[in-house]
């Protein structure tokens, strides 16, 4: 870790009582001896502020690649089931929305059903998302100000684990939610079969994910301002889980990365592989039901 870099006291409980868990590189995993919560510590100044996302990470979340990927009918097509199973209508802010891609598939299926908006530190993804049709509020989402204006559902997908203060952003979703109204959060699962195997290979151990959740930590992180109404474990890509398995435990550069999505989509696409995606489909249900899919879902309804 460089000079500079940021001490931090768990994001879940506040205590500064952890203990090493993994190391890899110059990633520290620790975690906590008060709430079991696994978090990265220290951390990148880079990351700590979310100045990553606007300037280094941009390469990587504008690649054509990646923008293919995320744009891909099939790339949300788990999150959009789980979102249309609670949520027919309404006024939708997507935190952390990058590209747009959710609230683009979202308004696109279902136009007259929804309003939507997004919001991303990361200047460029949004001109994207813009060009896309989806508006976006730029900027800090702590610190922006809503001037009264109130959602009926608040979106987290794969943010919270990117960021120093996830409590801050949850407490602010739930002061801008109409009364009863829901929040979704995914988040990579530390309990995953994928980490049960590769430990420290697993590629989605890496520097921008900081806080690693598990079933009873995202709980437990929740549970002040929302009931649980529904959860989830989804998502199972063996592709990661073999081309992990084989490498070193090193860092899986972008250009690798983007190739496996690129694949993945091209995979999910093509209807020759229909019997496999069968097969695909129970494994990951019966790896869902038993919370060892690679991320986990929860649906939030505000208290
Ligand atoms: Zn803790």
């Amino acid at each position: 870790m460089n000079a500079a870099a940021s001490y931090r006291v768990c994001p879940l409980c506040g205590q500064d009582k952890a203990q090493p868990h993994l190391q890899k590189g110059e990633l520290s995993l620790v975690r906590c001896r008060n709430c079991s919560m696994i978090y990265a510590n220290p951390v990148a100044q880079e990351l700590a502020t979310g100045s990553f996302y606007d300037q280094a990470g941009v390469p990587f979340y504008l690649s054509p690649a990646k923008v293919e990927s995320d744009y891909s009918p099939v790339r949300f097509e788990r999150e959009l089931r789980l979102f249309r199973s609670h949520c027919q209508k309404g006024e939708v802010l997507d935190v952390g929305c990058s590209t747009g891609a959710f609230l683009f598939q979202l308004k696109t299926r279902y136009p007259d059903q929804y309003s939507i908006v997004g919001t991303d530190v990361s200047g460029a993804p949004l001109d994207y998302a813009e060009s896309r049709g989806v508006p976006v509020i730029r900027g800090d989402f702590l610190s922006h100000d809503f001037a009264g204006r109130t959602f009926d559902v608040v979106t987290f997908w794969a943010v919270m684990e990117h960021l120093t203060e996830p409590k801050r952003f949850l407490e602010k979703a739930a002061s801008i939610l109409k009364p009863n109204g829901l929040c979704f959060i995914l988040v990579p699962n530390m309990s995953s079969l994928a980490v049960r195997i590769l430990g420290a290979k697993y590629r989605y151990i890496f520097p921008p994910h900081i806080n690693y959740f598990t079933k009873a930590t995202l709980s437990r992180f929740v549970e002040s301002q929302f009931n649980i109404i529904d959860f989830k474990s989804t998502h199972f890509n063996p592709l990661v889980i073999l081309k992990d398995f084989r490498g070193r435990a090193q860092e899986v550069s972008d250009a690798e990365r983007v190739d496996l999505l690129k694949r993945t989509t091209a995979y999910k696409q093509n209807p020759l592989l229909k019997p496999v995606k069968l097969l695909y489909r129970a494994t990951e249900n019966v790896l869902g039901s038993f919370g060892l899919a690679d991320n986990i879902a929860v649906v939030l309804r505000k208290k």
